[in-house]
């Protein structure tokens, strides 16, 4: 990731937890709701809380969790052996139920070059059954509005849209700005919770071969009216991070305005090099 989370938890609690349903929330999304003993305790902050998600593979029968102390989780994980140890990705919060103990995580259904599923991560999701274990790192915001922001600029792929709907969820209700929002299929959109001041651009993409996050990119790239007394958060595909937040800066938005992270890389970039 391309920016040092905002809220780092000072001494992060791994939640254990098992799933308790799963389902297609749209075309392109797997909703996984999860539950535990202690997940009422979860210290969620909305807007873009998000976690690392540890997940036992197919071919595991033990679900091993690293011992975790202090801030470093990363050395215990990879001291855990190979053949053993969970996968981990980062995820949001996509709701939240704390009188049920109930977390959902909305994971992007992403294919390969031959439409097949891949991904540790989204395969999980879309063959997850209740009861199946999971555990949860803390890791807070991102999203880091200055006070006297002006106005608030969101640019996602899909991959960020539980963080878009976290976020407008969260605002205050007088703010102003603007969202574009990248989907796969028209049928990926949903109602947002937005403040009224706050419109919201759905790009479609429409084409399984584009490199998601282009098209935001695209749409991100026609917006000049850049206060430079507002805010933007951009993330998804890396190129769409890295490249929007080059085009805010020229259109006059201050580097420390701007918070970027690129959620994932694209393969399919190297793969149409390597194909030229
Ligand atoms: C702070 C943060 C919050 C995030 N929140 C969410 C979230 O709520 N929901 C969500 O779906 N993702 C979210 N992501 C992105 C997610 O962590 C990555 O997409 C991750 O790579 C998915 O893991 P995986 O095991 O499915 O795929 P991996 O094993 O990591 O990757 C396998 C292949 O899939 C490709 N790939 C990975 N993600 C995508 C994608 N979204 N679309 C197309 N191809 C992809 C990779 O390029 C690679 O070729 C978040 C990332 C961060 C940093």
């Amino acid at each position: 990731m391309s920016k040092t989370p905002r809220l780092m938890p000072t001494n992060p609690g791994l939640f254990r937890g098992e799933v308790v349903r799963s389902r297609r929330f749209s075309p392109s999304m797997q909703r996984v709701t999860i539950t535990g003993a202690h997940l009422s305790d979860f210290p969620w902050l909305g807007y873009d809380h998000w976690f690392r998600l540890f997940l036992r593979l197919p071919h595991q029968v033990d679900f091993v969790l690293p011992e975790l102390s202090g801030s470093r989780w990363w050395d215990p994980y990879y001291a855990i052996p190979e053949a053993v140890r969970p996968h981990c990705a980062n995820y949001t919060v996509a709701g939240f139920r704390p009188e049920a103990a109930e977390l959902d995580i909305d994971f992007v259904v992403h294919c390969g070059p031959e439409g097949e599923p891949e991904g540790a991560a989204a395969i999980w999701a879309c063959a997850a059954l209740p009861g199946d274990p999971v555990a949860l790192l803390d890791q807070g915001l991102i999203f880091d509005r200055p006070a006297d922001a002006t106005e608030v600029l969101v640019v996602a792929d899909e991959s960020g849209l539980p963080s878009t709907a976290g976020i407008l969820r969260s605002l205050p209700r007088d703010t102003v700005g603007r969202v574009i929002q990248e989907v796969p299929l028209a049928g990926d959109r949903r109602p947002l919770d937005a403040p009224a001041g706050v419109s919201v651009t759905w790009v479609i993409r429409d084409d399984a071969t584009a490199v998601p996050g282009a098209a935001a990119l695209d749409e991100l790239r026609r917006h000049h009216a850049v206060a430079a007394s507002g805010y933007a958060f951009v993330v998804g595909e890396s190129t769409l991070a890295t490249e929007g937040r080059r085009h805010l800066v020229r259109a006059g938005l201050p580097k420390d305005r701007i918070t970027f992270s690129g959620f994932w890389k694209s393969e399919k970039k190297a793969r149409k090099l390597a194909h030229a």
